[in-house]
């Protein structure tokens, strides 16, 4: 961080303050302007620096934070070009990645369900399959999925179908059954938080499709995904889904900007969920086709062959045999979106 003084501050104000920073073990170089003096705050501890209060110290114009507070996230980790993460061999992102299609259903809900919702997704060009077995819901009384049997069925749908299967953890105790039986470990929007959990998956070393918390800022979400790079996991995928707006019409209000400024400071992949931003069916492709020229890496999209028997997020499911033009029509955007 920079601290800089007004061009009045006098040489014991100065000195206040460069004594204030090195108590806290950080190294303070003055550097002397023809009007200003700026003290350049070398190797500290960031948050015990700012709680140091500095703007208020007499002599001190204003405190201008240079490093990122999310380090190993920052794309300078990668010399500012996008890295590519790999999921079960499959490569998403970096400066020339293919556009990748995660497909499924919401919440896995028999064998019938899921294995034919998966051959439909595999024809239809999916590179992913979806599926919860583990549902994070609002009401206690929901189907909260079948748990370990709802892996047992996605593992069934991957070894028919070949695809890797992408499934959320809502439970620190279930890490080692989802790491026996996925390929990627998904952290949903209401756990984007859930520092232990984002630890513990680090650990696992399985990759991981992150989810903006539905109130998190870019910095929130990027801190999120530090918990599980911290950890030595590099295989860290983040996907926009949709913030709180009061204002939206839909379930929530995708935030696509919020691409262009992710890509602008990460080196991680990004994905958009257009399903949840919808909440309804009709909305899902008008999302789905603007999130593909934003710039991003890919969506994940949810589908159900009866959407209106489904347990779960059933009005946004796209029907089976909608998903092949709904596929081309995104990839033709996304291409479209490429070539300019
Ligand atoms: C889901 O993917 O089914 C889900 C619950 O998503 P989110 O965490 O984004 O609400
Ligand atoms: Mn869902």
């Amino acid at each position: 961080m920079l601290v800089i003084f007004y061009p009045d501050a006098t040489e014991a104000q100065i000195e206040a303050v460069t004594e204030r920073i090195t108590a806290t073990g950080a190294g303070a170089q003055r550097v002397v302007g023809a009007e200003q003096t700026v003290i350049g705050v070398i190797d500290g501890d960031r948050d015990h620096l700012t709680n140091l209060e500095l703007d208020a110290d007499p002599g001190v114009d204003r405190v201008v934070p240079v490093s990122s507070p999310y380090k190993l996230a920052s794309k300078h980790r990668h010399g500012d070009v996008a890295h590519p993460v790999q999921i079960a061999g499959v490569s998403f992102g970096g400066p020339t990645g293919e556009f990748r299609m995660i497909l499924g259903p919401c919440a896995v809900e028999t064998a019938d369900q899921t294995l034919s919702a998966a051959r439909a997704c595999k024809a239809a060009g999916a590179d992913l399959l979806r599926g919860g077995a583990f549902k994070p819901r609002t009401s206690p009384y929901a189907f909260q999925g079948l748990g370990v049997e709802g892996l047992k069925i996605l593992a069934e749908a991957r070894e028919e179908t070949g695809l890797p299967v992408v499934t959320e953890l809502t439970d620190l105790r279930d890490v080692a059954h989802v790491v026996e039986y996925a390929d990627c470990i998904q952290v949903g929007a209401r756990n984007m938080q859930h520092f232990p959990l984002l630890t513990e998956i680090g650990r696992s070393g399985m990759p991981v499709l992150l989810k903006r918390g539905m109130g998190a800022s870019i910095d929130d979400f990027l801190l999120a995904a530090e918990y599980i790079l911290t950890e030595g996991n590099a295989n860290v995928l983040l996907c926009e889904r949709g913030i709180h707006a009061k204002a939206t019409p839909a379930r929530s209000c995708l935030d696509l900007a919020a691409v262009t400024v992710l890509k602008e400071h990460t080196h991680l992949p990004v994905i958009v969920d257009p399903s949840h931003a919808a909440g309804r069916r009709a909305l899902v492709e008008p999302l789905a086709l603007a999130a593909a020229a934003s710039g991003c890496d890919g969506l994940i999209v949810e589908c159900h062959p009866d959407p209106r028997t489904a347990r779960c997020d059933g009005p946004q499911a796209i029907t089976l045999d909608a998903l092949d033009g709904f596929v081309s029509r995104v990839q033709a955007v996304a291409t479209a979106a490429r070539g300019f």
